[in-house]
């Protein structure tokens, strides 16, 4: 991909800005579409009797502006503009650096209100140009520093440069059958329409690409997936009883029901590509452990892989407490010494070890092993397609099972999730009684306060959430370490508080999830980093701080660290605005429910929480809503794959290579 300093007009400083916003070639800035669009056109203001509505008018400046200052370096610009309604006077606070740009007769855009019985226009904003037809503006996301406008000339500049090369992945006969616009063209549209009828057909059409690239990626797989033969084995279900003595409790039914698909997996010659999905705290699991138990049992090894370390440790220790003296099992994380690691890769290699648990570095970095039989992932939706590829390019062919608490409609699973087959967890544990959520206002927070003090007397842990690390003077947002101060102002005499943040080091913060998992400590104040996975049963109650700031699915997330034994649990929700959004949570526990909801509130958002990986993130689609399209790319991308007589060296090049080799 072309570096963005190949770009002219983009020196070091600018290449820098626009590195903030995750902009690195050109390929990325010319596909930094516009979040929105401003529509500007004129208003007829003599039809306008409110002075506070916003309107929009042109016109030719009349008369020479003139700069009134005032004390404190405030100065105002007033001038006469003659619009199609007549003369009006014009009036705008701040602009006094402007005078020079306005010369009478030049052709201006004034956005402000309107005053009909003074007839002066308080002005807001000035821009050139005129309105004889519909001005319609990009509006794209932004990083201090960089205005709309400069992001706009960048990317046209991109566009300039980028114009040769511009890689179109629909291929010809799709282009034709859907009367689509040659992709350059698309781009130059999206970023500087002039009519919102193409806007949509070229949005359209940028969205179905970004979806038959997706959905080839996936499809491809899928053939991949076909080919490849799996490990056989010829085991009986019943091996596990040893096991189930070994757990403290009887697996549910829905628990039985997927096990029982997966050990058929397991047997059967074809590789396993297994997705198990279940809501937060449905014991997805120890489902995974039965099955490593298993596969150890018929003489392979397995790999667990988390998205954190914090994750994979608690796993481990899970582990280890179950099975640890039955099996040989290892933590593989970063941490450890070079030596301890290199003993752990060699006790890999010769067969020693029956479990390794770790990041995904497992598989990615050199680890050998002696054979490899079951890969698990757990959190799946933080791992991307690309890694799903990932397990079958080291010459070894593992059953794959990936979970997810992602709760997504089946229909959806079923595409996005098109190469896996899927198991579900629907059922929760018995005996659990739902999380009791609460919206509270920040006046509220004493009481909350003695919700706390409750629950800290009933020897239950808590743990609260905040938005940021550090607060800073612009941000009127909690910070964990704000919130530790006051926590320990209230209760820090009798109960023990840590904080627990993604900047921290990876053995402090291992080290601080062991002791609140000890139960030594009361209080655990933490970001988001322990969103996923974490398991403490004893910590009964979650006080979220401006929770208006996160996603419901994310908010649902965070909610499933508690309410994980027959006690009762409760999440607390503090947020002065927003408060309709978040009741959605007082009146359900179905994440399902949830992920909808989040859907119909704030568009495509958070259906798969925030931190979605990167390449299920898409830049203009969304599966939601543009579901029908991506089931259209899904058979245009099938039919694609399988016909001989297409070329698909480009895709594969560009895409399969990504996956291949990542
Ligand atoms: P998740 O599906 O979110 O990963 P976990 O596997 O962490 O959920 O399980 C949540 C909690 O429920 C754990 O403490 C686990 O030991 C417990 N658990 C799992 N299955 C059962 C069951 N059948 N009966 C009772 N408790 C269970
Ligand atoms: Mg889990």
């Amino acid at each position: 991909m072309d570096k963005l300093s190949k770009v002219k007009g983009i020196g070091p400083k600018s290449e820098l800005l626009l590195n903030k916003i995750g902009i690195y070639t050109i390929d990325d800035l010319v596909t930094h579409f516009p979040f929105r669009y401003d529509v500007l056109e004129r208003t007829d203001i003599r039809t306008i009797d409110d002075p506070n509505q916003k309107i929009v008018i042109d016109g030719k400046v009349e008369s020479v502006p003139l700069i009134i200052r005032f004390k404190g370096g405030l100065n105002k610009l007033n001038f006469r503009l003659y619009t199609t309604y007549g003369s009006v006077g014009v009036s705008i606070f701040g602009r006094a650096f402007l005078k020079k740009n306005l010369p009478v007769g030049e052709n201006i855009i004034v956005i402000g209100k309107y005053d009909k019985s003074k007839n002066i226009l308080n002005a807001s904003d000035i821009r050139f140009g005129d309105l004889s037809c519909k001005k319609i503006e990009p509006v794209y996301h932004l990083t201090s520093g960089i205005t709309s406008k400069n992001l706009h000339t960048f990317i046209n500049l991109g566009l300039l440069t980028y114009g040769k090369e511009v890689y179109d992945y629909i291929p010809d006969y799709l282009l034709d059958k859907y009367d689509y616009s040659n992709k350059k063209t698309c781009l130059n549209i999206i970023h500087n329409p002039d009519n919102l009828t193409k806007l949509e057909e070229v949005k359209e059409r940028l969205k179905y690409e970004e979806l038959f690239v997706f959905m080839s990626k996936i499809n491809y797989l899928k053939t991949l997936n076909k080919k490849n033969i799996g490990i056989e084995r010829k085991i009986d279900l019943k091996i596990l009883d040893k096991l189930y003595k070994l757990i403290p409790f009887t697996l549910t039914e829905d628990q039985d029901k997927v096990l029982k698909e997966i050990i058929d997996d397991l047997n059967a010659p074809k590789m396993m590509n297994r997705l198990l999905q279940g809501d937060v705290g449905s014991g997805k699991t120890i489902v995974s452990i039965a099955a490593m138990y298993f596969n150890k049992l018929s003489g392979y090894q397995s790999a667990l892989m988390a998205p954190t370390e914090i994750l994979a440790t608690q796993h481990y220790n899970n582990i280890k407490k179950l099975i640890g003296e039955k099996l040989e099992v290892r933590l593989l994380i970063g941490s450890l010494s070079k030596k301890e690691k290199l003993k752990i890769y060699e006790e890999l290699e010769t067969g020693l070890v029956d479990i390794v648990i770790g990041t995904h570095a497992l598989i990615q970095e050199d680890v050998k092993y002696f054979n490899l039989g079951l890969v698990v992932t757990d959190e799946q939706h933080r791992f991307g397609v690309n890694q799903r590829a990932n397990l079958k390019n080291k010459g070894i062919t593992p059953d794959v099972l990936y979970m997810s608490a992602t709760p997504i409609p089946r229909t959806f699973a079923l595409t996005i999730y098109g190469d896996m087959d899927i198991s579900i967890i629907k059922e929760m544990p018995k005996g659990r009684l739902p999380v009791k959520t609460l919206v509270k206002s920040d006046e509220e927070i004493p009481e909350v306060l003695d919700l706390m003090y409750k629950e800290l007397q009933e020897k239950h842990q808590i743990y609260v959430i905040a938005p940021l690390i550090e607060g800073d003077e612009e941000s009127e947002l909690t910070s964990v370490n704000d919130l530790r101060d006051k926590m320990n102002l209230a209760f820090g005499t009798k109960y023990k508080i840590e904080v627990l943040h993604g900047k921290m080091p990876n053995n402090l913060k291992d080290d601080i999830m062991f002791k609140f998992k000890e139960n030594k400590i009361n209080i655990l104040i933490s970001t988001t980093v322990i969103e996923v996975g974490v398991d403490v049963p004893n910590a009964s109650m979650m006080v979220i701080f401006d929770a208006n700031r996160f996603g419901l699915s994310t908010l649902h997330q965070l909610r499933g660290r508690v309410g994980r034994s027959d006690k009762q649990s409760y999440c607390i929700l503090i947020s002065d605005s927003d408060t309709k959004r978040l009741e959605i949570m007082e009146s359900t526990n179905d994440g399902f429910k949830i992920s909808e909801e989040d859907f119909k509130l704030r568009g495509s958002g958070d259906l798969f929480g925030t931190k979605q990986s990167g390449d299920m993130e898409f830049k203009i689609a969304s599966i939601r809503k543009d579901y029908d399209l991506l089931l259209k790319a899904r058979e245009d991308s099938l039919e694609y794959l399988e016909d001989e007589k297409y070329d698909k060296d480009k895709l594969k090049q560009e895409l399969l290579s990504e996956i291949l080799d990542s």
